[in-house]
């Protein structure tokens, strides 16, 4: 009998999954080896999407010796997949943060999810990102229902918020900017926009590493010893730190049990069309606004630089894709805009949301020196940038920004473990057919 061990099996490779934005990365990262044997840092962050790059961003910046590990390609998970539509406010309406914390605390909130837009622009332009940023988002009712909630929504704002950035559009000054009779009425949001979330992840990453960051791929930390410092342990080697930042997100780690239930992975599709010629775009969307529509379960839409329709919509709860994706949102795009029939799909890929209970996100600590940010329920592309940068100013000492997002209560999904996704699944079935009345 042979008693030898055998060596241990690699893990896989995660690579960026196929998809329209790896075929058009524009920022050269240049290697980033897997860690290799025993390191000291003061801040070592897990996760290499907006969360984790813009904290070790910050940190860099702030003279901190930071050490990212990211188990996959810098910007495998959904910050390389999303939408790019960069919006300010959260998953959830506002109101559920007033139900829980108040008026003036959701004022402060409100307030930081305009700062993460304004901080999305401002990374952007400091550190030359060349991820195609552009401004105007349509936020679009799909029935009679939708346009009253929309109208009350823009009052709501301006008079609790002091937020004055959103315009009811109706008839021909709406089909002046989505040439579709799809939709009885739209906000346009002056203050929202979208962007390249791969190229946009990249700059972020490659701004860290300008600063000062250590960036390594393929370093999938396995597990966190607890303490004052704290070990992360790696196939390939070991971080101590004395400070821990979790931007895993929905790509589950197991690296904080604490954490199990707290939020839901939930897989969303996109698909890029071919490019559209100049007068296909003009017949589309010709102010290049991003679009969602106002469904629970929301369609999502907008232009690439190179002019493809990029729409997502779609989800699973088992990581299948959906049966007749490409068809089906084929049939949708045809349905908005006939003028796109017969345009071909050249790409569709999947990526995962971390979702909470009520769609509000969960920052939080556990001990003194172990921070996280998850749960961003779809509404990430700016947050999460907010996120890396409280988080940062939490290690630095100021934590009152931080805490006013931590000391949001969450529930965590009932069902334990087993029956957690069929009660999920449950719950947006009966969405969908809301959104159908
Ligand atoms: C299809 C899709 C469309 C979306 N559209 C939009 C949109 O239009 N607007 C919007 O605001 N939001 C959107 N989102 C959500 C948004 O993309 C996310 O909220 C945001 O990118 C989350 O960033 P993150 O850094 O926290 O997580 P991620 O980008 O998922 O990064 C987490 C990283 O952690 C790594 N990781 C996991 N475990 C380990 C470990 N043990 N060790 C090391 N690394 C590990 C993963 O490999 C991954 O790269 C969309 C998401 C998807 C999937």
């Amino acid at each position: 009998m042979n008693t030898q061990a055998s060596p241990p099996t690699p893990s896989p490779r995660l690579e960026r999954p196929a998809s329209w934005y790896r075929d058009s990365i524009a920022v050269d990262l240049g290697a980033c080896p897997p860690l290799a044997g025993e390191v000291r840092a003061d801040v070592c962050v897990i996760g290499g999407g907006i969360t984790g790059c813009s904290a070790a961003l910050h940190l860099a910046e702030q003279g901190y010796a930071v050490v990212l590990l990211e188990a996959g390609e810098l910007g495998f998970g959904a910050s390389g997949r999303s939408g790019g539509q960069v919006l300010p406010g959260l998953g959830t309406d506002m109101a559920t943060v007033e139900k829980a914390l108040g008026l003036a605390a959701a004022r402060d909130i409100w307030t930081m999810s305009r700062e993460a837009v304004h901080l999305t622009a401002e990374r952007v332009a400091r550190h030359a990102i060349p991820c195609d940023l552009a401004w105007g988002y349509l936020h679009a009712a799909v029935k009679p229902r939708h346009v009253r909630e929309l109208a009350e929504f823009r009052d709501r704002m301006a008079r609790d918020y002091d937020y004055h950035a959103l315009t009811l559009l109706e008839g021909e000054a709406l089909r002046e900017r989505v040439v579709t009779d799809a939709y009885p009425a739209a906000l346009h949001e002056r203050e929202a926009g979208h962007l390249h979330p791969l190229n946009y992840t990249l700059g972020l990453a490659r701004a860290a590493r300008e600063a000062g960051a250590t960036l390594h791929e393929h370093s999938a930390a396995l597990e966190i010893r607890r303490g004052q410092p704290a070990r992360v342990v790696t196939a390939g080697g070991r971080v101590t730190a004395d400070f821990v930042v979790l931007g895993t997100n929905a790509y589950p780690s197991g690296l904080a049990p604490e954490l199990a239930g707290r939020v839901m992975r939930a897989a969303n599709y996109m698909i890029a069309t071919a490019p559209l010629t100049a007068d296909q775009a003009a017949r589309v969307l010709p102010h290049n606004d991003a679009l969602s529509d106002a469904n629970f379960v929301l369609d999502y839409y907008r232009l690439s630089g190179d002019r493809r329709l990029i729409y997502g919509g779609e989800v699973s709860y088992d990581g299948r894709e959906p049966r007749g994706l490409e068809a089906t949102m084929d049939a949708k795009i045809a349905r908005l805009f006939p003028v796109l029939s017969g345009v071909p799909i050249d790409y569709r890929w999947g990526g995962d949301v971390a979702i909470t209970l009520d769609r509000a996100p969960d920052f939080g600590r556990l001990g003194a020196n172990l921070y996280y940010a998850q749960g961003y329920s779809g509404h990430g592309m700016a947050l999460a940038g907010l996120a890396g940068k409280l988080m940062a100013e939490a290690i630095a000492g100021q934590s009152e920004r931080f805490d006013v997002f931590a000391a949001m209560p969450h529930r965590r999904f009932p069902g334990g473990s087993l029956l957690r996704t069929p009660l999920l699944v449950l719950a947006t079935t009966f969405y969908k057919l809301r959104d159908r009345l």
